[in-house]
């Protein structure tokens, strides 16, 4: 009964019992298709080429990559010789991208070649590590001192014995956004996500199976894709992985030709498959549509369900919880209510998954599970982390054994979880943090700039996006552009504010603080269609 839970059982069970299976990988030169067996041999080699190049237990390998074959082996091989999974978001702009590597001094980087200008200007101040290994194509000639990832697979014959690998051991890290300053990493143990997959596969969540075929559109820096690759591997689910930026349309034809039974990914994404749908409808074998990571409006879950009779999944987790923590699943006697009744329970983030624990709490004290009354959302569970990575803020978010969310919600007295606020001041938009006191900080270095706030504003694509209000020094006038560009150094694109709206003041409490609600509500419905925005 003491034996212990490992991704190197997983590993093994999947190539033991599945070696036919299929693993379906989109490129941009041609879908490629290997079976569970080629998958299992090409996962060993991989991880016996990062034993050659020095990796052992605890050690880190980051990867930036996209979700793809090279990933997937990854995701399997660091783990198998103890070693570390950091999987690194490749959307983050250039001075975080240097902490994630720095920061948990990974040793060695698995590097899409197309993503490789990203990190090429960084090259020399990556402190820690000691080998790049370059997947995929590029037209560009290879940097110096890099290793091909097919040549040093076939150096090696993938022979080699496992290194003992405790439970508890660290088998993966993954940094999420923080309301300021660099991300915050959370280590997972292999006990922790190996209990994780099983949840997966049970019928009250995702229910993954050898029946299913999977497609992860969330990608796989995203808290391990929720553990999906993790989990139908080990349950021997035929893979699909849309490989390099795939669009609404790719992964719509990927899902016919694939016949798709399950699939998952952020409502914004969910809400440009709709569009392809609507405008050219396709037979598709879906049995679960799977968002998370940002709520999923009802009319996005009714569009699935009524329209395209697609069952929608609407799951709640975060970073630090591995991530899978509720599942809005109606429960029997709910088949009774109406169908509008059933919209807003579906559209809750649902109830607790088991083998978790979870309280609401405000000002310390204990809130009733009334659906009305707002607290902080508290968990505790076998896969919900206990501190940052190597993190002073620990003590901000992991208290008395509990973690503390920064979500607000309401529950009701069956237990489901209504998210209705958050207290950490971040923006998410379509699944990425946007933080707004960095944003409000810059603006703020502009000479011209007096005062800065930045909101969270409601958007009918990416759920939420900045808006900006400034107010100008006297004597000084700035324009939106001049601004923007301000930003452009230390921001990515995509998290530069939409819109910068010069106001005479910004609100503000009795004690001098932005009122940041009184401007989000009074700009609630900026980017809706019929306010002409
Ligand atoms: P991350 O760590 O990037 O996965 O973000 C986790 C945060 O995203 C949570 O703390 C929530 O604020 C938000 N989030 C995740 N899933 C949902 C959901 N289904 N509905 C609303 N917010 C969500």
């Amino acid at each position: 009964m003491n034996s212990g839970l490992t991704i190197q059982h997983m590993f093994d069970y999947a190539t033991t019992y599945f070696p036919d299976q299929t693993i379906v990988c989109r490129k941009p030169e041609g879908t490629i298709r290997l079976s569970y067996q080629e998958f299992g041999h090409r996962t060993r080699r991989l991880a016996a080429a990062l034993m050659a190049l020095g990796v052992g237990p605890g050690d880190r390998v980051g990867t930036f990559l996209w979700n793809d074959l090279p990933h997937l082996e990854a995701y399997f091989a660091v783990p198998l010789i103890g070693g570390v999974l950091h999987t690194i978001n490749i959307r983050l702009p250039a001075d975080q991208l240097l902490y994630l590597v720095n920061h948990p001094e990974d040793r060695v980087l698995i590097v899409d070649r197309t993503l490789w200008p990203a990190l090429a200007p960084l090259r020399e101040r990556l402190t820690s590590v000691t080998a790049i290994i370059l997947t995929g194509r590029s037209p560009d000639p290879d940097p110096l001192g890099t290793l091909d990832y097919d040549t040093i697979l076939e150096e090696t014959d993938g022979h080699f014995d496992y290194p003992a690998v405790q439970e508890t051991m660290p088998m993966g890290l993954c940094y999420t956004s923080a309301t300021t300053g660099n991300p915050k990493g959370v280590l997972y143990s292999h006990r922790g996500m190996y209990l994780h997959s099983l949840t997966l596969g049970l019928a009250n969540t995702l229910g993954i199976s050898l029946e299913d075929t999977v497609l992860p559109i969330v990608p796989m820096f995203h808290v391990n894709a929720w553990g999906i690759p993790f989990a139908a591997v080990w349950f021997g689910a035929k893979m699909v992985l849309p490989g390099p930026a795939p669009q609404a349309s790719t992964l719509l034809d990927l899902m016919r030709d694939e016949s798709v039974t399950l699939a998952a990914g952020v409502p914004t994404v969910w809400l440009s498959i709709a569009r392809e749908l609507e405008a050219r409808p396709t037979r598709l074998a879906l049995r679960a549509a799977v968002a998370g990571g940002s709520a999923a409006p009802a009319t996005l879950i009714r569009l699935f369900e009524s329209t395209f009779r697609i069952p929608f999944i609407h799951a709640y987790g975060m970073t630090e919880t591995s991530p899978l923590v509720t599942v809005s699943r109606l429960k029997p006697h709910h088949r009774t209510l109406s169908d509008e009744e059933q919209l807003a329970i579906k559209a809750t983030q649902g109830f607790l998954v088991p083998g978790l624990a979870m309280k609401l709490e405000r000002d310390q004290h204990p809130v009733p599970w009334d659906g009305e009354s707002v607290g902080e959302l508290c968990l505790q569970g076998p896969w919900i982390a206990d501190e940052y990575y190597r993190d002073p803020r620990t003590r901000d978010t992991f208290i008395d054994g509990w973690l503390h969310t920064g979500d607000l919600a309401s529950v009701t007295q069956e237990g489901y979880v209504h998210l209705r606020d958050r207290t950490k001041d971040v923006i998410k938009s379509g699944g990425e943090w946007i933080s707004s006191v960095d944003l409000e900080n810059a603006l703020m270095a502009h000479p011209a700039v007096f005062e800065a706030a930045v909101v969270s504003v409601p958007h009918p694509q990416w759920g939420e996006r900045p808006l900006a209000f400034v107010v100008v020094k006297e004597g000084r006038s700035a324009t939106q552009e001049e601004l923007r560009k301000s930003l452009r150094d230390r921001f990515a694109k995509w998290q530069l504010p939409d819109g910068i709206l010069f106001v005479p003041e910004i609100p503000k409490s009795s004690v001098g603080k932005f009122l940041k609600r009184a401007l989000r509500d009074a700009y609630r419905d900026y980017f809706q269609p019929s306010s002409g925005e």
